[in-house]
């Protein structure tokens, strides 16, 4: 189910059909209720930073995570990107490896529809000189998520049982440095955001891989403290959240902005918006750590009435 494109979940006519697909208990979970009244419209899993290879255990873990998140009555899993160990400095035959790999356990244990996001690890050969590309493969940079995955564009938007859901893609180039990048969105997709948002009026979920607003950004690795100045890399936030988030806002629709890229769990509100890294899947990249998260995932409900929760939940697998 893996392959299973916008276009031709679209054409599942509704929830019905939907869960004859998947043999999921809708009925019984559409009939969740708030104490206000409002009636459950979807229930999602963030799974960002899967980081599937076949060189560490993401195989258990991957069918962990899938097990645990299916058992609460997920209806659709939102990925956050950093979905294969890296492609974007290492060598063909491993990118295959990692891709080949997640293709399967996908179509083995995935049994809801599944939106697709990127990261800056999904980027084929950016770092061309570690990835021995020339740049000029047709696969190169983009193109081979997008085609892995059978998505169109690396950003759209779709809606979903009463809500609108948004999925941006975050990492561009660095000028300076071929093996590093930029979190931020190109002029042109700034305009279609801001296009997308003005006929939009459901309630909206955003997805994007690096964070645009996030307190872990402070506190990952050495801090941020540069002499009397505070500095956060280009590549760990996003440069335009101040332009971003003014659209949020804006909008009057954004509920919920989702993001990866930290491996950390944080969340903070502004302006009614919220946002929150859902740590990743990973954990520390299939490792023991005591730096990042452990491996999990958020649970998340929307609610009718345009409102939501939002759950980190451990997939239960751990490298001790
Ligand atoms: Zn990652």
């Amino acid at each position: 189910m893996q392959n299973l494109d916008r276009r031709s979940f679209t054409a599942l006519s509704g929830l019905a059909a939907l869960g004859a697909a998947v043999g999921l208990p809708l009925r019984t979970a559409r009939a969740a209720e708030s104490p206000l009244g409002a009636s459950r419209a979807l229930r999602f899993a963030h799974f960002t930073d899967l980081h599937i290879t076949p060189d560490r255990d993401s195989e258990p873990g991957m069918k962990k995570a899938f097990e645990t998140a299916q058992a609460d009555g997920i209806e659709m899993i939102l990925t956050g990107g950093d979905l294969i160990m890296d492609s974007f400095e290492t060598k063909r035959e491993q990118v295959d490896r990692e891709w080949a790999l997640l293709h399967r356990l996908f179509a083995e244990h995935c049994k809801v529809p599944v939106e697709h996001c990127l990261g800056n690890h999904d980027i084929l050969g950016w770092c061309r000189s570690k990835a021995e590309m020339k740049g000029d493969e047709p696969d190169f940079g983009y193109a081979r998520a997008l085609a892995e995955l059978k998505l169109a564009e690396r950003w759209r938007s779709f809606d979903r049982n009463g809500w609108h859901f948004i999925v941006l893609s975050s990492v561009e180039p660095d000028p300076n440095d071929e093996c590093g990048y930029l979190a931020r969105l190109v002029p042109e997709q700034l305009a279609w955001l801001e296009a997308d948002l003005a006929k939009n009026t459901l309630p909206t979920v955003v997805v994007s891989h690096v964070p645009i607003v996030s307190v872990t950004a402070m506190m990952r690795g050495k801090g941020i403290a540069r002499g009397q100045k505070s500095e956060i890399s280009g590549g760990l936030l996003h440069l335009d959240s101040n332009a971003v988030h003014a659209l949020f806002r804006n909008s009057g629709t954004v509920k919920l902005v989702l993001s990866g890229h930290m491996h950390l769990v944080d969340r903070c509100e502004a302006d009614g918006v919220t946002y929150a890294c859902s740590g990743a899947i990973s954990g520390g990249w299939w490792k023991a750590t005591k730096t990042y998260c452990d491996p999990c995932y958020g649970l998340v409900d929307l609610m009718s009435d345009g409102s939501f929760t939002l759950a980190v939940k451990p997939t239960g697998w751990t490298n001790a």
